[in-house]
């Protein structure tokens, strides 16, 4: 049972939704733990093969329906989800504090976020899907219309999860595709379970989303039948570009979609014509929100040489002030990092890096689970935190001077992700020419690497993957139709 001083959630359920229908409690369940210090937050159903199919069949039962449904009744149900969302806002808060180590700051971005992109989906089934084309048959019309793919199945995350898993839902449900999802071992509450609590009660008919939770290191029964279902047409995943090169593979031999949104390794370019204190800002939050935990976050900051220590000394003076400890306190800033495994990975590579001849300016060290805000500078190029090679997932921000912009640009994207990436600079044009030159999905002038908005496309180039979020997932979760109408006799060669 959890433990009665964990002060958790109203979430009434925590079982797998399949088909309309909350599992009966008393299957086999795991502990979901709070990162921070171990206690049990629930009892979440372990579930395999025999659940996820279920809940295959039944998203493809429903979706004819889902697919034929008028765009005003749909609208109608994902206004309810955003009002139901916003309603119940405060107990959700600190499920997400408990099991994700989340923040009160960052889990109310996440749900102002996740409303917004509910009353966005809202609108998107009236978004023209077609086109009539010329034809050079005389009589005939030709028509292109989108569809929807058929049944989805979505891999949530934990770390952005609450807004993450609305992003898994909604985007194929918004263009008349159901859902199966799997929220991450990590987090099935704040990754799929509410999501499913607030869709039932705004009324989707049911089987049109369904949840299967499993037990940690057992994924893979449950993702096994998303690749061998005929009903599923397309994988839409966010996580690492580690899994999702197993998953890509899987996904490529049985010839389905894919969709995903992968890491990040977003570099920040500060000119020195920039305004500093927004600069020192924007460096703090978008490094240091979530921990560090967000595909998103800065995690290298290219600084002209002449405000350089300037630069240094107010975002250290800055960021040495984030209170750090229980994200439940609502004045905490930096929580726990969500696993042993991560809590070792930032170590290892702080401590790579001063090895390697690096200057702590702040933090560098954890106290329990919670790993201090680090900044290093002078970090040598072959230490991991810095090669771009791979995203270290804690709040390590490496900084570097630079003389030349056009060096640094080039530098800042020499890694394999292209995710996103900002600079700052009073001179626009200057901005918007090294902006175009970026190879990523995203750039931000004059503002965090982490800017997003509920309405606008969200996704990466290279090894941070492929689609994009808002309207545009149309392209990701519909296929084209041509239809043609021919008002006269053909003229044939034999
Ligand atoms: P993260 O490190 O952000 O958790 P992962 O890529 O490890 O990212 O996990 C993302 C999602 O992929 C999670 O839902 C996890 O359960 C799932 N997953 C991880 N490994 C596998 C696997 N081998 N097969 C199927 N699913 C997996």
């Amino acid at each position: 049972m959890p433990d009665p001083a964990c002060s958790i959630p109203k979430i009434g359920r925590t079982t797998h939704y399949i088909d309309g229908e909350w599992a009966a409690p008393g299957g086999s369940t795991f502990p979901d733990r709070n990162p921070l210090n171990g206690t049990l937050v629930a009892d979440i159903a372990a579930g395999g093969r025999a659940e996820s199919q279920r809940a295959v069949d039944a998203a493809a039962a429903a979706f004819p329906a889902w697919a034929a449904m008028p765009p005003g009744e749909r609208q109608r149900l994902f206004l309810r989800a955003a009002d139901i969302t916003e309603r119940r806002a405060e107990d959700i808060v600190p499920i997400m504090a408990a099991e994700a180590g989340s923040t009160r700051v960052f889990s109310a971005f996440q749900i102002r976020l996740s409303a917004a992109m509910l009353r966005q989906a809202a609108s998107w089934g009236y978004l023209p899907y077609g086109d009539l084309m010329h034809s050079d048959v005389p009589g005939r019309i030709a028509m292109v219309a989108r569809k929807p793919l058929g049944v989805v199945a979505g891999f949530t995350p934990w770390n952005g999860a609450f807004y993450l898993a609305w992003r898994t839902f909604l985007l194929p449900m918004a263009f008349g595709n159901t859902t199966v999802i799997k929220p991450s071992e990590e987090a099935p509450m704040s990754a799929g379970l509410i999501h499913a609590e607030i869709l039932e009660e705004a009324g989707f008919p049911k089987g049109s989303f369904n949840v299967v939770t499993h037990a940690p290191g057992e994924a893979a029964a449950v993702a096994d039948v998303f690749f061998e279902h005929p009903a599923v047409r397309c994988i839409n995943f966010t996580g690492s570009d580690k899994t999702a090169r197993i998953l890509g593979a899987r996904a490529g031999a049985a010839l389905k979609r894919m969709v995903m949104e992968l890491g990040g390794f977003n570099p920040m370019i500060v000119m020195a014509d920039a305004d500093l204190e927004d600069a020192v800002k924007a460096t703090t939050f978008g490094a240091f929100l979530h921990q560090g935990q967000v595909c998103m976050n800065t995690r290298k900051v290219y600084v002209e040489r002449s405000i350089h220590d300037e630069f240094v000394d107010k975002l250290a003076a800055r960021v040495g002030t984030l209170k750090t400890g229980d994200p439940a306190d609502p004045g905490v800033i930096i929580g726990p990092l969500i696993n042993e495994k991560a809590l070792r990975q930032t170590e290892e590579r702080v401590a790579d890096a001063v090895n390697k001849g690096a200057r702590v300016v702040l933090g560098g060290e954890s106290e329990g689970m919670i790993f201090q805000p680090t900044i290093l500078t002078e970090v040598p190029a072959d230490a991991i935190c810095t090669t771009g090679c791979d995203e270290t997932f804690g709040p390590l921000l490496v900084i570097q001077a630079f003389d030349d912009p056009e060096a640094a640009l080039a530098e800042a994207q020499a890694t394999p992700y292209g995710l996103s990436a900002s600079i700052m600079t009073r001179d626009h044009a200057r901005g918007l020419d090294m902006a175009r030159r970026f190879d990523t999905g995203i750039v931000h002038i004059n503002a965090p690497t982490m800017a997003s908005e509920a309405s606008l496309p969200v996704g990466g180039v290279k090894d941070s993957g492929w689609g994009r979020s808002g309207h545009y997932a149309i392209e990701d979760f519909t296929e084209l139709r041509l239809t043609t109408l021919s008002q006269l006799p053909g003229h044939y060669p034999f």
